[in-house]
């Protein structure tokens, strides 16, 4: 079954909103703050679509694009001015920043209160020992699939092929939460093929075109695609060989249309949670 992330996303987003119109009562107009540098095409993409699924759930959204030749000092200090900024509840910053910037530097000066992605390492820290609202938006995106398509996931083996602090490491620990038992392959994991052929459930987030080939999907196995590449003849594609994978399935994500959705609808969650900070501030 080719699993509907739109209709999650929706899900997600019809959710938040109840919430959002709550805040609006209290007097909280919750405001996100987008900061871009450059001319990136998909990064304005990106920034047009995560501003229309927050304001479908009634959060303002703000974009600020600045200058590729902007240096990484400007724009550390139009942070900082958004964190001291009252009417701004969230803080986005658009990945990849441009090559002379060091983006864990300018992530890591965003208000641990208005750090929507959860790149802020107190955040993260405060993630793991599950000390927050907070959680990484694909993470969160991909245990709602789960949730949603009522996929067991607890004594079951998962592989999430991929150790990034962004998908690969969060949903790690999500899963392992959830009480699955969990093997995180990389690079320079031996052997991929005899992981995966073991799973499961696979998630893989590596960006490499069609890695996981039908040799290495169990039959039944549920496979969680986050990869978002281009293939040889530059058509958008998954980390999954999906036509010949996805007879083997239960369940599949498809890219595109698949985890993109979730993740931005984990963020529209995550514009709200951070807004709710202000509510008990104002107490
Ligand atoms: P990173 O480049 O930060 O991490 C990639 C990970 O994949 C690394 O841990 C790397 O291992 C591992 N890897 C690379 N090549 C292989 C291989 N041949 N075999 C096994 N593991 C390998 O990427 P991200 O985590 O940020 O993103 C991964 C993919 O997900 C990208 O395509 C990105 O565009 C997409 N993405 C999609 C999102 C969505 O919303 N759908 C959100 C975020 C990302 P090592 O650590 O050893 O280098």
């Amino acid at each position: 079954m080719i699993i509907n992330c739109k209709k999650i996303a929706n899900e997600i987003i019809s959710e938040t909103k109840p919430k959002v119109d709550e805040l609006h009562k209290n007097g909280i107009v919750p405001c996100i703050a987008i900061v871009m540098a450059g001319n990136d095409y998909a990064s304005k993409i990106y920034i047009h679509n995560k501003s229309k699924a927050c304001q479908k759930a009634g959060i303002r959204t703000r974009e600020i694009i600045f200058r590729e030749n902007i240096s990484e000092y400007e724009l550390m200090k139009s942070i900082e001015k958004l964190n001291n900024d009252k009417s701004v509840t969230g803080i986005l910053v658009q990945l990849p920043l441009p090559k002379h910037m060091d983006e864990k530097k300018v992530c890591e000066i965003i208000s641990p209160a208005k750090d929507v992605d959860v790149f802020n390492p107190i955040n993260f820290g405060n993630f793991i020992i599950g000390n927050t609202d907070l959680t990484p938006c694909t993470a969160y995106g991909i245990m709602k699939v789960l949730k949603y398509e009522q996929i067991k996931i607890s004594e079951k083996h998962c592989v999430v092929v991929g150790r990034s602090n962004i998908v690969g490491k969060p949903i790690s620990h999500l899963l392992l939460k959830s009480d699955a038992t969990v093997t995180v392959c990389h690079s320079k994991t031996h052997n991929l093929e005899n992981f995966c052929k073991n799973a499961d459930v696979i998630v893989s987030a590596t960006g490499v075109p069609k890695l996981i080939k039908k040799n290495m999907v169990k039959n039944g196995a549920v496979v969680i695609d986050v990869g978002i590449n281009r293939d040889e003849n530059g058509k958008l594609c998954g980390d999954v060989d999906f036509e010949n994978v996805e007879p083997l399935c239960s369940y599949i994500t498809p890219v595109p249309k698949g985890i993109g959705l979730v993740t931005v609808a984990a963020l529209v969650h995550n514009a709200m949670k951070t807004a709710c900070f202000n509510l008990f501030k104002n107490k």
